[in-house]
């Protein structure tokens, strides 16, 4: 390649096209205004690469699913498989249904229709 001895004069020639290729460094902005390096300090903003499918409150766009201490089937969907109960951040639960699902786990749990525990063995 007849490139690499004009390589060194390439800053100041401003006449010819530069060259696309790898030898630049990564945004090589040498000449433009936001050189100072403290400005970089903020994170980049959160981007998902895919977008995250909406969470919404189950027992708000069903009506008919009553949340009940006795139908622990329906419970164990909003428990972690240690037995506790999700967080409302994670299934999306509004908070006053995650009230309402909180008390029918609790209750579940005394009537012996959920664990407490793993460590539990009958
Ligand atoms: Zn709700």
């Amino acid at each position: 390649m007849a490139e690499e001895s004009v390589k060194t004069t390439e800053t100041t020639a401003g006449s010819r096209p530069a060259p696309r290729s790898a030898e630049r460094p990564a945004g090589g902005r040498e000449g433009a205004r936001g050189e100072r390096r403290g400005d970089d300090r903020r994170p980049p903003p959160r981007r998902p690469r895919y977008p995250r499918k909406r969470k919404f409150c189950r027992f708000c766009a069903d009506t008919s699913m009553q949340i009940d201490h006795k139908n622990p089937d329906l419970l164990k969907q909003f428990i972690t498989d240690r037995y506790k109960i999700l967080p409302a951040r994670v299934t999306g639960t509004c908070a006053k249904h995650q009230r309402a699902l909180t008390t029918a786990v609790k209750r579940a749990r005394n009537l012996a229709l959920l664990p407490f525990t793993p460590l539990h063995h009958d």
